[in-house]
């Protein structure tokens, strides 16, 4: 038998415990006789480094929120940058010494990093330098190839990973078991409650906006009620973050349903089509839907259209009406700067908003990146990219930039986002510092 830990790194937002890597660890529980254990060092890192703010979050005694948490957010950005540039000088960042320390004490055979995020690529990095004793696995979506060539070995998923700690393949797997979140201390995020996060399918069933990777090659599936059920009660928690990336109207009433004797306060991801009626979003609230984060992006049809986003400019209002009429807050993700994106349709996306203004509860923006396996990427001509650069980097992959032959460019687009940032903060009705830590807004909601 095998002592296997489990690892997630600095640097992310530590307000909730990981999904993927809780996953995993229930996974390979079901499916083996190895030892499994798991350790957030996000959290630990974030523990060391901001105690004070870890007591403020924890305590949710918030007068002074949006300012404290500006602070925050502005250390974090920091020591995020200092010490991934430490990384890419091939010098050994904040913590590193301490947090190995805690990987050496658990004695394990084999440690497995999940890298979700390329802001953990870097510490991935030097930690896979100081643990040559120790077998390195990686996997998750930002592994890449630079990673690649300091660990031991790089698994693509659960099965890849059970087939390598087991040596053999075995065809009698438990797919039905229960996302253990105890083994966490939950009660240690930055969070005055803890949020679970919650995956009831696979991924999108959508699959066809432009701009986005998320689905890749994976087949949808949604997972058994029963089964999503049960991980919530194991939790003993009562709050909520459904992070699949978008789930139609059928699928969330038989989750609602599900949900509605449990007593929980839920939030999802979704894209405003005219299938959230009145009707479906009472249905939502009552089994404790409290925030919705939508999927707006534009207040422009031609660029909606464009995005292949499969919703317009009318709809999405009626369905942010609809969604505040049953009580439901409204986040309205946005993007600007897709590509031909005028300065005429951007002014009609703020236009958009204030008009909304009283069903819009927050709005997150952001600026639109070239991705790599988005269908923009593989086709840019026909979004009017004319170029696409590509500017190799240490430790990361290659940085994407673009060039377009009409429409704002992304430098544009920020110094317009800029220029509008009064009308946006007047819109907000919570403190925007909670787009950093959405997991408090539901708190609040
Ligand atoms: S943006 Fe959302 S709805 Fe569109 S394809 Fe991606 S995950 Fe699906």
């Amino acid at each position: 038998m095998k002592k296997i830990l489990l690892i997630y790194l600095p640097f992310c937002t530590p307000a909730s415990p990981p999904y993927s890597l809780t996953n995993l660890y229930s996974f390979l529980k079901a499916n083996s006789k190895h030892k499994i254990d798991i350790l957030d060092l996000n959290l630990e890192f974030h523990k060391i480094k901001f105690p004070k703010y870890h007591e403020y979050y924890k305590k949710g005694k918030w007068n002074d929120y949006a300012e404290v948490t500006a602070e925050f957010k502005k250390l974090c950005s920091k020591a995020y940058s200092e010490n991934n540039k430490k990384v890419v000088l091939g010098k050994k960042p904040e913590l590193l010494n301490k947090l190995v320390k805690q990987i050496k004490d658990k004695k394990p055979d084999i440690v497995a990093f999940s890298i979700v995020y390329s802001s953990q690529a870097f510490y991935a990095h030097s930690i896979m330098k100081e643990l040559k004793d120790i077998e390195c696995v990686i996997g998750g979506p930002a592994v890449n190839d630079k990673l690649k060539k300091v660990a031991d070995k790089t698994l693509k998923n659960e099965l890849e990973f059970l087939e390598y700690i087991n040596k053999t393949k075995n065809d009698k797997l438990k797919f039905n078991y229960t996302t253990d979140f105890s083994v966490y201390k939950l009660n240690d995020y930055f969070s005055p409650c803890a949020v679970i996060p919650i995956k009831t399918s696979s991924t999108c069933y959508y699959k066809k906006c432009a701009f986005c990777s998320h689905f890749t090659d994976i087949p949808y599936c949604e997972y058994p009620l029963k089964t999503i059920k049960e991980t919530i009660l194991l939790s003993k928690q009562n709050h909520l973050f459904v992070i699949d990336d978008m789930i139609h109207a059928k699928r969330l009433l038989e989750i609602a349903e599900m949900l509605k004797p449990l007593k929980v306060k839920w939030t999802c991801q979704l894209k405003p089509t005219k299938e959230f009626t009145i009707d479906v979003l009472k249905k939502l609230k009552e089994s404790g839907l409290r925030m919705i984060m939508w999927g707006v992006e534009s207040g422009n049809n031609r660029i909606l259209k464009l995005m292949n986003k499969g919703t317009n400019k009318k709809d999405v209002i009626k369905v942010l009406e609809n969604a505040k009429k049953v009580g439901i807050a409204n986040i309205a993700y946005m993007l600007y700067g897709f590509p031909s994106e005028t300065k005429e349709e951007f002014i009609e996306t703020m236009e958009f908003l204030k008009d909304n203004e009283k069903n819009i509860d927050l709005v997150s923006s952001s600026i639109f990146g070239l991705q790599k396996d988005t269908a923009i990427y593989k086709n840019p001509r026909k979004f009017g990219i004319t170029k696409i650069n590509k500017e190799k980097r240490t430790i990361l992959e290659p940085k994407i930039s673009y060039e377009v032959k009409k429409g704002l460019t992304q430098k544009q687009a920020n110094k317009l986002r800029d220029k509008y940032k009064k009308t946006i903060n007047k819109i907000n009705k919570y403190p925007k510092e909670m787009n950093y830590f959405r997991e408090h807004m539901l708190s609040l909601v």
